[in-house]
């Protein structure tokens, strides 16, 4: 390309120009959005300054990508069929360092900065925490410039709406699409054909598969951007389209509607995402889903690697592919079918490629969740994929025979394919044969992983397993969803903490300043007081910003045990209204969470809590002093609103449950204290803050696998533990929920008769901690120096340094060198 178009373009004339600014947005509005400005809303605002934002960030993102192409250096693609990745203006403006410009820009148009932020709809592409890390993970590698892209699904339908009709979920579909979305850019030229069913059969030793479906995977790309690095980094997107290709049959039969139709059905494929979190739903469309995504990457990948390199053979020199959970795990036979059926490698050479370029997180250790896809329904949708893992379960398990003292027991459950009445494909041992490395989240869970889930496969590839603990991207949970605290560390270490988050150590030497301890409770006070309005405009409840506000939210399930937080929360009403004259610590208990929509139990405890909240929120005896809401509709834009007010983390899983977390960091880098088991990432947060500022209380894993083991009985507890038989036997009698006595019977018969995620066994010890909690709250100075000691000693949990170690010890690829 020859032309004097000299880069950045447009950029540096901008920079500290409103006025400049303010005439782009006008511009934007008028011409891309077809509007005036005096009849512009809120929303054509936002639009208008997203696309002018987005012209900023294009200049680095292209620049970015044309360095990647240039330095050949190694490139990582993550997969993953998640991003939650919130809205996206407020980030950009922070990236690029015009957060006030804009404001200023926007004013002279007599335009609220702020009003128009909250217009912008945040895309629920993920269910929960497994989502929100691959958004962190972009985050990170734009801003570190690791040459990486993120590959995803670009659902029409996001996560469902949730809200609260007479105390239960209510599910609405999220049509987020509908309201335009600017920041993404369409790629007409980015399409490539996916194919589905029929039938393969060999020609000598050649495979054929002849599909009789055929979709087109359509690249809509999402930049994000790198902070103040003039860079930003791309997760693709891919949505599915009937194309023109398929059956024309039907035309030619004359029958144009059922054709029409048809299109419709296929594109299905990314219609929706399925709302489940931590199980697993067994549908023919999620493997389509699944196949899909897998698909289209590995084509655009290799297509790419072919324009630069015009050859595959250092293929596994120049690329790596990490899978985000077993969700992508079809890339790996995916990977062998291109090698072996298009381009002609032998299957040793192909396999040893593959093993290179792979590389696996597991983010969970319960068995409902590990994938398995019945042998049967796989030979239906992908009939070579299927031919393939046979085989490579073939070398797999002649490579055991032949190297582990291995009995026939062993090769049954090391075995990819789980035989019984109905055959079964195991995907987390396809996503650990298939690849170099496989890590687990957080400390405890990657040592549970090779003790319990893969025990077996750590004995055959010891080498493979490995920890990367889960991070969380300082600039949108403090830079962004904080902007007091963000000021606060300006003035006492500098910026640099957004890019660096180790520049906390500079705080610890003024945590004796009586300043910073001041504004510290100031910063939460006000942070309270935005919730507590947000609360009453939502709710109608007033909530007291002067109370302990004690908060969980994430997924309603029950490892995560909600149901734990509302036996307390009962224990503590009757011991109230026993003690009316006590001194009681004010406290305000907040939840918020979606329940998988066919989640019976989750949706349960749902209801529970609204009813609970409900006797409690209107008991003139406790004076005001205890309140419970449920926010519905929790999301990223709603977790930048709650978490900063926290001063309580509730982080309550069975231990042994919860991988990692990371709405743990999120709190405790905000200044709220952890409540929680030695769990997932707790472990590490308290090993970093220190045992004086973090409760911690319950059974440890080993305790929890002993009563198990042991034969565990929660009906003993029930009898014994006269508090917790009260408040048991007080939701039984339909104290809650009067107009239906019996709405709980089926949540506490299970509770009393199994408890799987033993929730009594652990009631005692929380309780009696949660007493500590408020002594501590009654002694602020005491509580303000625990949670300047979280704050300070978090720089650990950045995603920045969980991305450098992916990048070194997994990927092992170097970052860009940026300009900047
Ligand atoms: C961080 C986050 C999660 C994960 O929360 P956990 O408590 O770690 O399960 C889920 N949803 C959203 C919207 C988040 O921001």
């Amino acid at each position: 390309m020859t032309n004097n178009i000299q880069f950045p373009f447009l950029y540096n004339h901008l920079k500290d120009d409103a006025e400049t600014l303010k005439n782009m947005i006008v511009y934007k509005l008028i011409f891309l959005i077809g509007r005036s400005p005096k009849e512009a809303s809120q929303r054509d605002w936002l639009n208008a300054t997203l696309y002018a934002v987005r012209d900023l960030v294009t200049e680095g993102w292209i620049s970015t990508a044309h360095q990647a192409r240039s330095e050949e250096t190694k490139r990582v693609y993550y997969l993953s069929m998640e991003f939650l990745i919130g809205r996206t203006l407020s980030n950009a403006l922070i990236a690029e360092g015009i957060y006030e410009l804009t404001k200023d820009a926007l004013a002279k148009l007599e335009v609220d900065l702020e009003d128009v932020l909250e217009k912008e709809v945040d895309p629920g592409l993920g269910n929960g925490g497994l989502g929100r890390l691959a958004a962190c993970f972009m985050d990170s590698i734009a801003t570190l410039g690791i040459p990486a892209m993120g590959y995803g699904i670009r659902y029409e339908y996001g996560m469902f709406q949730q809200t609260i009709e007479n105390g239960r979920q209510v599910e609405t579909p999220d049509a987020w699409l509908e309201k335009d979305a600017p920041w993404e850019f369409i790629r007409p030229s980015k399409r490539f054909n996916i194919r589905f069913g029929g039938h393969i059969y060999f020609e000598g030793k050649k495979c054929i598969w002849n599909n009789d479906e055929e979709l087109v995977a359509l690249a809509y790309d999402q930049m994000i951007p790198g902070y103040q690095n003039d860079s930003a980094a791309t997760l693709r997107l891919w949505s599915a389209h009937a194309g023109d290709t398929f059956d024309l049959s039907d035309f030619n039969k004359g029958d144009y509607f059922g054709a029409i139709e048809k299109r419709s059905t296929i594109e299905n494929v990314s219609r929706v995402l399925y709302p489940d979190d931590s199980t697993w739903a067994g549908q023919e469309l999620r493997l389509r889903q699944e196949y899909f995504l897998v698909s289209a990457s590995l084509q655009d990948i290799l297509k790419r690697h072919k324009r630069t390199h015009k050859t595959l053979d250092n293929l596994a020199d120049k690329i790596a592919i990490h899978l985000n959970d077993t969700h992508p795990a079809l890339a790996i036979p995916e990977l062998m079918y291109i090698l072996i059926d298009q381009e002609g490698y032998e299957w040793h050479k192909a396999w040893q490629m593959c093993c290179n370029i792979f590389s696996y997180t597991c983010h969970t250790l319960m068995s409902e969740a590990l994938e398995t896809w019945p042998v049967e329904m796989m030979a239906k949708i992908l009939p070579r994929h299927l031919q393939i893992i046979f085989e490579i379960n073939e070398h797999f398990l002649d490579h055991v025979r032949a190297n582990i003292t291995s009995d026939n027991d062993f090769v049954r459950r090391v075995s990819l394919i789980e035989e019984g009445h109905a055959r079964k494909v195991r995907m987390g041992w396809l996503s650990v044969v298939g690849s170099h490395k496989v890590n687990g989240v957080a400390a405890i869970h990657s040592d549970l992983m090779v003790s319990s889930t893969f025990a077996d496969f750590a004995r055959i590839y010891p080498e493979r397993f490995t920890n990367v603990t889960n991070g969380i991207t300082p600039r949108r949970w403090i830079a962004v969803a904080n902007q007091d605290l963000s000021a606060l560390f300006d003035k006492y270490i500098g910026t640099e903490w957004r890019r660096d988050l180790g520049q906390l150590e500079k705080l610890k030497s003024h945590l004796h300043d009586s300043e910073l301890q001041q504004a510290i409770p100031q910063i939460k006070r006000a942070n309270k007081e935005r919730l507590a309005s947000y609360v009453k405009k939502e709710l109608g409840v007033e909530i007291d910003p002067n109370a302990l506000f004690d908060v969980q939210v994430k997924r309603i399930h029950e490892y995560k045990r909600q149901i734990l937080n509302v036996l307390h929360i009962v224990a503590r009403y009757n011991e109230m209204i026993a003690n009316p004259e006590k001194a009681w610590t004010p406290r305000v208990f907040i939840l918020a969470g979606k329940a998988a929509s066919a989640y019976y139990t989750a949706k349960q405890t749902i209801n529970l809590i609204n009813d609970v909240a409900k006797v409690i929120n209107n008991d003139p005896r406790l004076k005001g002093r205890l309140k419970v809401v449920f926010i519905p509709n929790y999301s990223v834009s709603l977790a930048q609103i709650i978490i900063p007010a926290a001063d309580i983390s509730e982080q309550i899983s069975l231990a042994g449950t919860e991988a990692s977390g990371t709405s743990n960091m999120k709190f405790a880098l905000n200044g709220a204290l952890t409540l929680g088991t030695l769990d997932g990432a707790n472990v590490e947060i308290l090993e970093n803050v220190g045992e004086e500022h973090i409760f911690i209380f319950g059974n440890t894993v080993e305790q929890v696998e002993t009563l198990r083991k042991n034969g565990y009985h929660p009906f003993e507890i029930y009898q014994s533990d006269e508090q917790l038989r009260t408040v048991i036997d007080q939701l039984s009698s339909g104290y809650f929920s009067p107009e239906e006595p019996n709405r709980y019977q089926d949540l506490l018969n299970g509770l009393k008769s199994y408890d799987y995620y033993q929730a009594f066994a652990d009631f005692r010890s929380y309780v009696e901690t949660q007493k500590l909690v408020d002594q501590k709250y009654q002694n602020q100075q005491a509580w303000v120096e625990s949670a300047l000691q979280n704050i300070v000693n978090m720089s650990f949990f950045s995603s920045d340094r969980t991305i450098a170690e992916y990048a070194e010890k997994i990927w092992k690829t170097m970052p860009l060198k940026l300009s900047k």
